[in-house]
């Protein structure tokens, strides 16, 4: 699934990449077409008003003759240049003289022309560039000069282009192919990491859910076979039922509350709040649960009001989770301690505890889905849900949740808050 969207990410940034590279290459040579074409039109006419300067008209009776005798100058410049003819014609388009080519292949109509004159014993042929200009004595008409000039040099230099473009091009889009390959790489690894996430919480959650469900069910049928004259056994598989119920209501709950409090908080369960108050609520309820256990509880919060604007129960919620582990995670005559430290721009709250501590490999993992250092809960219950939540809930307050442990020493972890 990943690399078929890969090959297609790659296709469409190398689709319109080579679009957007053609229509430049393409732009780039009409550019250079009509550039080279306009050097050369103007190369072309300044010769020919060179030549049509040097050109002398005799006029005998009613017409007007040429005089060829100051034109050798101009055949010595035919023959050093790509001119293939020049030919001058009197005002009724009569041919007066010529050098060069004597065959009438273009018509005599003042401006330019683009002709096909074929090689003489072959197949091809070439392009020429005429340019007929009309002569004038005394703003009299007294004829034209026409100048055919071979494109060759022109079209040599296009070809050469056109070779550059096509050779160019294929290979800036396999170039443009790779670059998109690797970059629709580096865009799938989020995607592909979000998907085996949620992959593994999927199989995660069905896992834990199935344990109990299996349960229930036993439960219930070793009950219904127990003998009609027996109350006791029933009763009891009906008390097992009800706590593996709790158990699964409580994994329902929990994954219900990270996919609904996923990413942004509801604007409308935010509101001012003394968090001073909101945390001596939390550490009377948790001084009653240590002194059950017979740990020492400190809290240390300062006084004064501290008002923030969060979303009260989410806020407690993560608070709790951490308190609680904290007292499930530490052995009687240890203590617990929920600090508050106010910083000019930012809140913070630790929950510190001395108990069992956390490996160091661990520790990365621990706000994982499901991730219980005692992957056997052979000691303590719980589904490795709660910190998951915690730091969901502080991510969505713009909050970070980091946490310092060392095994038999003990465990902070501290909530920072801004104002
Ligand atoms: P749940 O909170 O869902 O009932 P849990 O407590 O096992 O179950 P988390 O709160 O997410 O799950 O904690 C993940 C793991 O991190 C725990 O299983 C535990 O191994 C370790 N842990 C968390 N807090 C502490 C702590 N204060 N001291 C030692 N280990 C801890
Ligand atoms: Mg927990």
């Amino acid at each position: 699934m990943f690399d078929r969207s890969r090959r297609r990410l790659t296709c469409w940034y190398t689709f319109s990449m080579g679009s957007i590279l053609i229509l430049f290459a393409f732009t780039v040579y009409q550019r250079q077409v009509t550039e080279r074409m306009g050097e050369f039109d103007e190369q072309l006419y300044n010769r020919a008003k060179k030549i049509a300067s040097a050109t002398n008209y005799r006029q005998r009776g009613k017409t007007w003759q040429i005089d060829s005798d100051n034109l050798s100058s101009v055949d010595r410049d035919l023959t050093e240049s790509n001119i293939i003819y020049l030919r001058w014609y009197d005002e009724k388009k009569h041919l007066l003289h010529y050098i060069g080519n004597s065959l009438q292949i273009s018509q005599v109509s003042p401006g330019w022309q683009t002709l096909k004159l074929d090689r003489p014993n072959t197949e091809q042929f070439e392009r020429l560039r005429i340019l007929t200009l009309p002569l004038k004595y005394d703003r009299f008409l007294v004829g034209y000069l026409q100048v055919a000039v071979s494109l060759e040099p022109v079209e040599e230099s296009l070809m050469r282009s056109r070779l550059f473009l096509a050779i160019g091009i294929p290979i800036t889009l396999c170039f443009t192919g790779i670059a998109g390959w690797i970059l629709a790489g580096y865009a799938m690894q989020p995607v592909r990491r979000s998907y085996e996430q949620l992959q593994r919480f999927t199989a995660d959650a069905s896992h834990e859910l199935r344990a109990p469900v299996a349960a229930i069910l036993s439960n219930a049928q070793v009950g219904l076979l127990a003998p009609s004259e027996d109350i006791e056994q029933p009763r009891q598989r009906l008390q097992n039922i009800v706590i593996q119920s709790k158990h699964m209501s409580a994994l329902i709950a929990n994954l219900l509350f990270l996919a609904r409090h996923q990413g942004k908080l509801n604007p409308q369960d935010i509101a001012r709040t003394d968090i001073a108050q909101l945390l001596n609520s939390l550490a009377q309820r948790y001084q009653t649960l240590a002194d059950e256990k017979g740990l020492e509880f400190h809290a240390d919060i300062p006084m004064v009001s501290k008002m923030i604007y969060c979303d009260r129960d989410l806020l407690q919620q993560a608070i709790h989770n951490l308190l609680d582990n904290a007292i499930k995670y530490t052995s009687s005559g240890g203590m617990v301690a929920l600090k508050l430290t106010v910083k000019p721009r930012r809140l913070e709250i630790a929950v510190k505890d001395t108990g069992i501590g956390i490996p160091a490999n661990d520790l990365p993992h621990i706000f994982d889905r499901f991730y219980r250092v005692d992957k056997a809960r052979t000691r303590h219950g719980g589904f490795g849900l709660g910190l998951a939540i915690s730091q969901q809930i502080i991510e969505a307050h713009k909050g970070k949740i980091t946490v310092d442990s060392e095994t038999g020493t003990g465990t902070t972890f501290l909530v920072c808050l801004p104002l």
